[in-house]
């Protein structure tokens, strides 16, 4: 399906490589006409995409600005050590690192820098909303590293931080991991803080998914709490696809050498400025607006859902994202995610805590809103997402509905813009 609509930006790809051209123009569409909820997704905005598209990919700079192992780095110093200052002052840390190439690898440079061989890690159980690189079992956190994992509360789901404490403290870690990707609270910074220094081990507030929410003040903020900070720069930060890592002045020179020469090469510095575009944007009193409208949204949808029948984990939100447990629902989230994707919403089967199924065809599904509300929808559109992801729930089997769904969701998402798109 692709379009009459010259796309200046991609004018000589089209030209060069008409193969690949035609599938990004065929995303480009599908990220248009549909509701797209994955909550680690977003729209950049086209200031973004273009300095991420920029000639600094052609360059090479090993090192960190004036420290270089490469001539040539007139432009390149300034545009990181700029990069580097909006981090430090954004998110209110002494220090910024902001070559790491994603969030996995910046955690491994976090652990690279601050333990030994066989120290231990104590993360957020992957089947209770943490990350693999908190020390799961299938990361190689967990084959380098000693990992226990905390759990959420079987009855509320919620983090207990009294658990958290005894377990530190039975355990002694070397490094303690807040945050998550599936956990629909805000975080105790200031208790995960103190368990720390009781215990004598690092903090370290993993903060991918939620730091648009911190920059914003729609969640709060770890940096006083902290001895590390880490996050992802394309979730609700709303920039390219990168991480960084934020640290009091005593880790900084740790971190930096754990990035690189420790695990990393070359920075991205196409990349890196355009963090720092994501970063000025991130500033605005827009940004703020958008924030805490992405945590409006998630409650109006969350509201709209219990109502129609779907349970909720811990019974709602306080962040930007939902954990729907479908096992009440006569389907599951893998079948449930496809019936959705046909439908043109577009989600993510999850593990619940506790699931009794499998992490293939778990019973779960994971949704948020920062990509929707992005393109300026609102509270009454959550309702309406939330009436089409009932209709779909009761349609699973049933083709032509989901096709009439999802040609309902088309329509319906032409009235908002996606951010940097040029189709129509
Ligand atoms: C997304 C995420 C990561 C990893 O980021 P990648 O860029 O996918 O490697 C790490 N931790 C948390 C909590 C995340 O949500």
């Amino acid at each position: 399906m692709t379009t009459d609509v010259r796309d200046p930006y991609l004018a000589e790809t089209e030209h060069v490589d008409p193969e690949i051209y035609g599938l990004i123009k065929e995303e480009e569409q599908y990220q248009i006409e549909s509701v797209r909820l994955i909550p680690s997704e977003n729209y950049t905005s086209r200031a973004v995409m273009e300095a991420t598209g920029s000639v600094l990919a052609n360059k090479y700079s090993e090192g960190y600005p004036g420290r270089r192992y490469y001539e040539g780095q007139r432009n390149v110093d300034q545009i990181e050590t700029i990069v580097i200052e909006r981090a430090k002052a954004l998110f209110g840390m002494d220090h910024a690192n902001v070559q790491p190439y994603s969030g996995s690898p910046a955690n491994l440079a976090v652990y690279v820098a601050l333990l030994e061989p066989g120290d231990t890690i104590m993360g957020l159980s992957l089947p209770h909303g943490g990350h693999l690189t908190h020390g799961w079992s299938a990361s190689a956190t967990s084959k380098f590293w000693k990992s226990v994992r905390y759990e959420v509360d079987e009855k509320t789901h919620l983090i207990d931080y009294d658990r958290v404490r005894a377990m530190a403290k039975a355990e002694r870690p070397t490094i303690i991991v807040a945050g998550a990707t599936a956990y629909p609270r805000q975080y105790d910074f200031a208790a995960f803080g103190e368990i720390a220094r009781e215990v004598g081990a690092y903090f370290l507030a993993d903060i991918s998914h939620v730091s648009g929410l911190i920059v914003a003040g729609a969640h709060p903020d770890p940096a006083p709490y902290a001895d590390v900070v880490m996050t992802t720069t394309h979730k609700t930060l709303r920039g390219p696809r990168g991480a960084m890592i934020l640290c009091k002045a005593e880790h900084a020179e740790a971190i930096d050498k754990a990035v690189f020469p420790g695990l990393q090469g070359g920075p991205h510095e196409n990349t890196i400025a355009g963090v720092g575009v994501a970063l000025k944007e991130a500033a605005t009193p827009a940004f703020r607006g958008y924030a805490q409208q992405i945590v409006a949204n998630a409650k109006a949808l969350a509201a709209e859902l219990r109502e129609g029948g779907f349970d909720l984990i811990t019974g709602g939100t306080d962040n930007h994202l939902i954990l729907i447990d479908l096992t009440g629902k006569k389907v599951f989230g893998k079948k449930y995610a496809r019936a959705l994707d046909r439908a043109n919403i577009v989600a993510n089967y999850n593990t619940i805590p506790f699931d009794p199924r499998k992490p293939f065809s778990p019973s779960g599904l994971r949704i948020g809103t920062p990509s929707v509300t992005t393109r300026g929808m609102k509270e009454d559109d959550m309702r309406q997402i939330a009436r089409w992801m009932e209709q779909v729930a009761d349609n699973v089997k049933d083709d032509a509905a989901l096709d009439r769904i999802g040609a309902e969701v088309r329509e319906f998402c032409r009235q908002f813009p996606a951010p940097g798109m040029h189709a129509v």
